[in-house]
């Protein structure tokens, strides 16, 4: 059995090695040659993977008496309890949003300018319902979608059986449209009004001169408010700024708890730089962080792409990151955005980039291993990835993949039908990958 087999792993590894790093694994999954293995920990994940993989790959080989080749995929905490863990994702009720596994509590910087924001959002993921419902507002950039996924993140851990719901006003005005326009709203009623615990609701100034929407949402929250459901909601502006807002909505955001969250101050910015590198395993000296925080655009989204790209550069590059190489890197950054944004093309080559370091740093290959011709399950996997991604978040055309991938069209498009395949029928592992790597493109982007 799986928990055998992990017990046999942990017999044949070094005693120090196991509890420092493998505390958390679990055997997920066997598949053919395949073994997953899940981490309660992303930061040890990736670590783990690049120090340990090939010793764990050997001495599984080893028991198995075949040679096989292991995955490490991070598995949040509240998946990761004692039951076999490949059986539990199955059984497990299929959840209603993904948060990404960095937004958590533990993860975000807590300085006077937002001190009231988090204690207000734990409060609220620990006991739903307290404070209903709460507005957090606060210009672009200063946490507040973090905040939302951590108290998503925190349910999920806490009360897995509580049904929480993130979506973007916009998402949630391009749902009622669909709906309406299949004649599907009572479809889309049931979804918001009784299939949800916890509504988290994402930039809802998007719903300003969108009255229809505005409609729906004010009798979707009605409904939860009645039931003691928990909703948040987030917006850039003040309610009062939300003035052509029906006043009827205005008033529901009025009634429980509004709070803000500020810029914060250059020690929390610092801080928060820090973390940041922490999250992508890079180490930052404090005067590149200082640099950072001093030189770098005041946004921290900025920051974050920044960060992800000088960890793309120091991995592809080999080079330590100094100050040098940060102001190398951040004015070819800047000059490519400015060519880029001249040139839909090079835009395009951007983006392709983006999602191709994206995809070797998931699977931490480099750039000769996923071009080769081998066979190997983990790399033609992270080859069909590739393909998939540049196809549905690249918006390449198959004949420009096959060129770029440098395999025929025919090989390319079997390669998208596969992914998209694997996640129609719930394949939750690749899923999770999959989104973890778009996180990070999709994050990387921000700089440009
Ligand atoms: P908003 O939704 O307010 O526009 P985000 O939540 O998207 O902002 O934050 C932008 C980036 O900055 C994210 O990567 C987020 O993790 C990071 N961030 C913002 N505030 C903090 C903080 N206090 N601690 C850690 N990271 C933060
Ligand atoms: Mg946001």
């Amino acid at each position: 059995s799986k928990e055998e087999l992990l017990e046999q792993l942990k017999s044949k590894i070094n005693r120090l090695t196991w509890d420092q790093w493998f505390t958390s694994a679990k055997i997920l999954d066997i598949q053919g040659d395949r073994v997953i293995i899940g981490m309660g920990n992303l930061f040890i994940k990736d670590f783990v993977a690049k120090k340990y993989g090939n010793l764990v790959s050997d001495t599984l080989s080893e028991i198995l008496s075949k040679k096989v080749k292991v995955e490490f995929t991070f598995i949040p905490a509240d998946q990761n309890k004692n039951k076999p863990a490949g059986k539990l994702i199955k059984e497990r009720p299929l959840k209603l949003s993904d948060f990404n596994p960095e937004y958590t509590f533990e993860n975000f910087v807590v300085g006077e300018s937002n001190r009231v924001a988090y204690y207000s959002a734990l409060e609220v993921a620990n006991n739903p319902g307290k404070y209903n419902p709460l507005f957090i507002y606060g210009d672009v950039a200063l946490g507040k979608t973090h905040l939302l996924h951590a108290i998503g993140n925190k349910v999920m851990e806490t009360s897995p059986n509580l049904k929480v719901m993130y979506v973007t006003a916009e998402e949630f005005m391009n749902d009622m449209m669909r709906s309406l326009r299949e004649e599907q709203m009572d479809d889309f009623r049931e979804r918001y009004r009784k299939k949800v615990d916890i509504l988290l609701i994402d930039d809802v100034q998007f719903l300003i001169g969108k009255d229809m929407a505005q409609g729906e949402l004010f009798h979707t929250f009605n409904t939860l408010f009645n039931l003691g459901k928990q909703i948040i909601i987030c917006s850039d502006r003040t309610p009062e700024e939300l003035a052509t807002f029906h006043p009827r909505l205005i008033s529901r955001f009025e009634m429980g708890l509004v709070v803000n969250v500020n810029e914060p101050d250059k020690k929390t910015k610092l801080r928060i730089a820090k973390k940041m590198a922490e999250m992508s395993s890079l180490y930052i000296s404090d005067d590149v962080v200082t640099y950072l925080v001093d030189n770098i655009d005041n946004n921290l989204r900025k920051l974050r792409g920044l960060i992800l790209n000088l960890f793309f550069h120091s991995k592809v590059t080999g080079e330590p990151i100094n100050v040098e190489t940060v102001k190398k890197l951040y004015s070819s950054l800047k000059r490519h955005k400015k060519i880029a944004m001249e040139n839909k093309e090079s835009l395009a080559v951007l983006k392709k980039n983006l999602i191709l370091e994206s995809v070797l740093k998931e699977y931490n290959l480099t750039r000769d291993q996923l071009f080769s011709t081998t066979r190997k399950k983990e790399i033609s996997e992270a080859r069909q990835v590739l393909t998939f991604l540049l196809k549905n978040y690249g918006k390449m055309k198959v004949k420009e993949i096959s060129s770029f991938v440098g395999k025929n069209h025919s090989t390319v498009s079997q390669a998208i039908k596969k992914i998209e395949k694997e996640l129609t029928t719930g394949n939750l592992v690749l899923k999770r990958r999959i989104d973890d790597i778009r996180r990070v493109f999709e994050e990387a982007e921000k700089i440009h």
